[in-house]
């Protein structure tokens, strides 16, 4: 069922985003939604649906090369995060019968219009299901699936949500931590990068480019579009560049049996 589920994703995405692309109405969206929802209704209703699409959702992020995390998938999933998965899914599927769309994204799911239509800001994190406004936003889809992959790095998603409220002292948008959360910094990063064409929405790179030389480029980009003043020139960011050896990164550590992986 895994292979179908991924399969009947990957035809409702072709129809909505390639497909039936006609630009004056448009028809891709309600062909995805419209697809989604006949699904669902194959399934036997949002928690059939949900069931498949989380079984394609591990199966496909266990055979993605691009995919260096593994065993923290596995892990993250044996640890709870399956059943918060299946639970944003059928949020997400739910929503296909509000207008709502699904796109594959090789193991996440970014759902998009319907209820989201009604929520002012970006994109929401909720593991393998991932929440947009803008559709066709694909730097903030890439933003989504950079939280996604330092999810899978840390390999538990309780531990990583503790650890991100921590560096956030909070759960909002204005919390006190927010600007200086690094998990945050680093999914803007990968905001930055694809919205420049830099890497595509996975996180590969595209052409020759190195961080040092785009750093001042994504300081400029992070003042100008929000209101994060620490980047601009005497904040206290004003030399922040990413990393390679970003502890958030490499930090998984157990595996679902406790040993010491790395
Ligand atoms: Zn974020």
């Amino acid at each position: 069922m895994s292979t179908a589920g991924a399969a009947i994703f990957s035809t409702a995405k072709q129809i909505g985003r390639h497909g039936l692309n006609v630009t004056k109405y448009d028809w891709g969206e309600m062909g995805n939604s419209v697809a989604i929802g006949a699904f669902v209704d194959l399934a036997g209703g949002p928690l059939g649906a949900a069931a498949i699409v989380t079984t394609a959702s591990l199966t496909n992020r266990m055979i993605d090369p691009d995919n260096h995390n593994k065993l923290g998938t596995l892990n993250d999933f044996a640890t709870g995060g399956g059943i918060v998965d299946f639970c944003g899914h059928t949020l997400g599927l739910t929503n296909s019968a509000f207008g709502g769309t699904a796109d594959w994204y090789r193991g996440n799911v970014s759902y998009s219009g319907g209820f989201m239509n009604f929520v002012d800001g970006g994109g929401a994190f909720g593991g393998h299901a991932i929440f947009v406004q803008d559709r066709q936003d694909e730097g903030m889809i890439a933003h989504e699936i950079r939280h996604v992959q330092q999810m899978e790095k840390r390999g538990n998603r309780a531990m990583y949500m503790k650890e991100y409220v921590k560096e956030n002292r909070g759960i909002s948008y204005d919390a006190p931590g927010y600007e200086n959360n690094e998990y945050e910094i680093d999914a803007r990063y990968s905001q930055f990068l694809k919205n420049t064409n830099r890497i595509d929405v996975y996180g590969n790179k595209k052409g020759n480019w190195s961080n040092k030389s785009v750093a001042a480029e994504f300081r400029i980009w992070l003042y100008q579009n929000y209101p994060y003043n620490s980047f601009k020139p005497g904040g206290d960011n004003d030399d922040w560049e990413w990393g390679e050896s970003f502890q958030h990164g490499e930090d998984y550590t157990h595996s679902f049996f406790g040993a010491r992986v790395k």
